[in-house]
């Protein structure tokens, strides 16, 4: 077999214990036989003792998540708590067309299917490496190109003779006596898509599910995420990810269980496989043993019925036990959530995520469409608060129809109010609709995120004014910041003087003060949670803002932490805002501290020495079972 084919090689169905001759010649011969020998002394890198056959998952190193814990149980990250149990299901990412039209000669072809090739070997990226790293040797695999190169010379298209090579390669797999082996079919068939669509012109649509089930997937973009089928799922388990990444936001949203930063190892659980998802403990067991899988059922419908419990109080307002009130708001992205969410008990909405508007459009959103859309969500809330959120995009959520220019460090550059106001014309048609939308609506505010400086807070204000005499119409409607950039949790008394109240998104502060990249499970564990310094910066933004008599609201996803929420509310923080399944918990644990043990708690948690201890404090406080939630 030629080692320049990984499908040849995997082919040759060579087993543990056998003995194989490795042959080499040309220049580099002696150099080949070398590293081969090296490698063979190395016990081909596998750890001592450790079984290099193939039907063994390759194991995670164990300085990420993802290195399994005892009992087979793979260990991750718990962002949205409960049980789930179900089938395992992987996205299905849709099939790309193959194109019918004649060949434009066999030179372009073949120029069609390298350029092809190397822009999915460029979109891997390099943290994707280590499950892309097979992937990116079938693209150069010798046992699909050799036949496609014949196919294109032979008169076909780049993209026949591609997929054609891609199906016979795969079914070779699929031949192969070896499950491990047979499972890789799936590999070379979604390498060839990947290639297909780039061929097809880029685009194959939405990816979908097959059935109900544990959705487990590498992570979940913005666009998978607005796409998805949400009654199938059950469970979300991600090999990547934290808890403020998308899969996780929507998991909450939708009281979904869930665990992410799993590792790669997760990715191997075949479609169907039965799987159990601790959102609590953050734990993932894949085709476990069925008394495991029959306890895990009966925690999961204990677990609801407690759920509907708690829903059924859920409506009545929030206050302490001495009767501090506290707002308790929601987090959404759309009007179906935002009568969700009044169900759920939400008195208002704290952050409505515009950016759904625009996400997954070639074009912007008129200035009608963004009219009916928030009217839409303003009536369903029937007169109650409705902060909406302006343009949130850049970063993580880039739009197709700005042309944004590379940047060495998206979360750091031109997102949020950066690029609303370095395209202001976005900004002016949404700002006229939410002046339409709260010239008819009672209750509706406006805040700006990532807001860094004095002058970007008064740019965008010039704007709306702008819009305001343009359009004639002059609707009370407070205006306000996001706190996101510990410049501003630092000068809350300045801000304070100009905006009507504060929204503190503690998932991009948590990012900003302890410099980890959110989304990113090697750093992760840094930022969640109440960590003290976050702690802190929230006790300056109440400060300032109070000393001007304005109100402050949290909307990250701390807030939907209840032994968290309780220090936010001992903090004087007077709005929380959150996932909507999240509400029931949080009103449960308010009402059950005084505001005077919250605020010593709080201050007791300014000291601690991390987010842990913090949580343990306001844990104390609240004890039983609603303490035993998972860290946001
Ligand atoms: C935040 O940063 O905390 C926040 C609520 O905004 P988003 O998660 O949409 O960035
Ligand atoms: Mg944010």
């Amino acid at each position: 077999m030629s080692a320049r084919s990984l499908t040849a090689l995997a082919t040759l169905s060579v087993r543990q214990g056998h003995e194989i001759l490795v042959r080499a010649r040309g220049a580099g011969a002696a150099a080949a036989l070398d590293a081969i020998r090296a490698l063979a002394a190395d016990n081909w890198g596998d750890a001592d003792g450790e079984d290099s056959g193939s039907a063994q998952a390759p194991a995670a190193p164990d300085d990420r998540p993802g290195a399994g814990p005892p009992g087979g149980a793979l260990q991750g990250l718990p962002v949205s708590p409960g049980v789930a149990v179900g089938p395992a299901r992987k996205l299905r990412e849709p099939e790309p067309e193959v194109p019918d039209a004649p060949s434009a000669g066999a030179a372009v072809e073949w120029r069609r299917l390298e350029d092809a090739r190397a822009a999915v070997a460029a979109g891997a990226g390099e943290e994707q490496a280590e499950i892309f790293d097979a992937h990116a040797l079938l693209l150069d695999d010798a046992g699909l190109l050799d036949p496609a190169r014949t196919a294109i010379q032979a008169g076909q298209n780049a993209a026949q003779a591609w997929d054609a090579a891609v199906r016979a390669a795969a079914g070779v797999y699929r031949a192969a006596d070896d499950e491990y082996l047979r499972e890789r079919a799936a590999d070379v068939l979604d390498v060839g898509r990947r290639v297909l669509v780039h061929l097809a012109g880029g685009d194959a649509g939405p990816s979908a599910l097959d059935g109900p089930g544990v959705l487990v997937a590498e992570d979940l973009t913005p666009g998978q995420t607005a796409a998805l089928d949400r009654t199938l799922v059950r469970g979300i388990a991600t090999a990547r990810g934290s808890a403020t990444s998308h899969a996780a936001i929507l998991a909450r949203g939708l009281g979904i269980p869930a665990v992410v930063g799993l590792g790669p190892t997760v990715l191997d659980a075949a479609d169907g496989t039965p799987v159990v998802l601790d959102g609590d403990a953050g734990t993932v067991l894949i085709d476990p043993h069925p008394d495991a899988l029959a306890a895990a059922e009966a925690r999961r419908a204990e677990q609801e019925r407690s759920a509907r419990e708690r829903r059924a109080r859920a409506a009545a307002p929030a206050a302490t036990r001495d009767g501090r009130r506290i707002e308790v708001a929601a987090n959404i992205g759309d009007v179906v959530e935002a009568a969700a969410a009044v169900e759920l008990g939400a008195e208002g909405v704290g952050l409505l995520r515009t950016e759904f508007l625009y996400l997954g459009r070639d074009d912007a959103p008129t200035e009608d469409e963004q009219y009916e859309a928030l009217s839409a969500v303003a009536a369903a809330l029937g007169g109650r608060p409705l902060v909406i959120r302006t343009l949130d995009v850049g970063a993580d959520k880039p739009l197709p129809f700005v042309a944004q220019a590379d940047e060495a460090n998206p979360f750091l550059g031109r997102r949020g109010i950066r690029l609303a106001l370095a395209f202001p014309e976005l900004l002016r048609d949404q700002l006229r609709a939410i002046l339409r939308v709260a010239s008819e609506h009672h209750g509706v505010k406006v805040m700006f995120p990532m807001v860094a400086a004095l002058g970007e807070l008064r740019a965008a204000r010039a704007v709306l004014d702008a819009e305001r005499a343009a359009l004639g119409l002059d609707p009370p409607l407070e205006v306000g910041v996001m706190v996101e950039v510990p410049a501003v949790a630092i000068a809350a008394e300045r801000f304070a003087r100009e905006v009507d109240f504060f929204s503190i998104g503690t998932n991009d502060l948590a990012q900003y003060a302890l410099a980890a990249e959110r989304g990113n499970e090697h750093v992760a564990e840094l930022a969640a949670g109440p960590v003290p310094a976050l702690l802190a910066f929230v006790g300056s933004v109440a400060e300032g803002a109070h000393a001007h008599g304005r109100w402050v609201g949290v909307c990250g996803e701390l807030a939907g932490d209840p032994a968290s929420a309780v220090l936010l509310a001992g903090l004087g923080v007077d709005e929380l805002s959150m996932a909507p399944p999240r509400i029931p918990d949080v009103k449960a644990a308010l009402r059950t501290v005084d505001a005077a043990d919250a605020a010593r708690v709080a201050r007791e948690a300014l000291a601690a020495d991390d987010a842990h201890a913090a949580k343990q404090l306001a844990g104390g406080l609240l004890g039983g079972p609603s303490a035993r939630i998972a860290p946001s």
